[in-house]
């Protein structure tokens, strides 16, 4: 019998800045500085080909830093939309925070509001959705709402020493760590294809003990 999880959508939700794009310390502020991670295309293609919708979930205080506009966000996804789209890949849906750290909103991560408004938008509970992230408020927002954590070893936390790495994945307990988005979607793909082979072998495993004891 499939769990309500298999019934619901299948989502993976992605912060933008140093897990898709490469980040910058003075803000992605153009969609000329709006840069795909190596990779990191083509492993949203690969959780599509797999069923998994995706979700962008990204704090984007540059607006209310005044760096720069919403038409230039809009401009920024457009050009993400139209690499992915490139490579045989879609985001679903992107849910930004425009606020700076000062507003004291409830969307900007370490915040659980831009997932809150994911699992409204898609009608999903999020408990077990997989989040990837490249920094701390990432996988803490995520945690929040329930999700399970992901970390990439790119964007804040490329460089860091594998010591490093394990001090800030220990932080949000359960967090996976990864080298990059890619890698994140292979993991992803490869436990969906046990679990079903799990499944189906349960499955012919009660049928043919139904049938013996028939
Ligand atoms: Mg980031
Ligand atoms: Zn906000």
């Amino acid at each position: 019998m499939p769990s309500p999880r298999d019934a619901a959508t299948k989502l993976v939700i992605l912060d933008r800045d140093g897990t898709i794009n490469a980040d910058r310390d003075d803000y992605v502020k153009s969609p000329e500085e709006w840069i795909p991670l190596p990779g990191a295309l083509e492993g949203v293609a690969r959780l599509n080909e797999s069923g998994f919708h995706v979700a962008v979930v990204t704090n984007q205080s540059g607006i209310g830093r005044g760096l720069f506009d919403m038409a230039t966000l809009n401009a920024m996804h457009l050009k993400m939309h139209g690499l992915m789209a490139e490579v045989g890949a879609r985001v679903d849906a992107v849910f930004f925070c425009p606020h700076g750290p000062s507003e004291d909103c409830n969307c900007r991560k370490p915040k659980p509001g831009l997932f809150e408004q994911v699992g409204q938008r898609f009608g999903v509970n999020l408990k077990g959705v997989p989040a990837i992230g490249d920094s701390l408020r990432d996988l803490q927002a995520a945690a929040a709402v329930g999700c399970e954590t992901h970390l990439v070893r790119t964007g804040k936390a490329e460089g860091l020493s594998d010591e490093a790495v394990a001090e800030l994945a220990a932080q949000v307990p359960g967090t996976v760590v990864h080298a990059d988005l890619r890698a994140a979607a292979d993991w992803l793909i490869r436990r969906e294809r046990s679990r079903k082979a799990a499944a189906q072998a349960a499955k012919a495993q009660a049928a043919a003990g139904g049938a013996s004891a028939g």
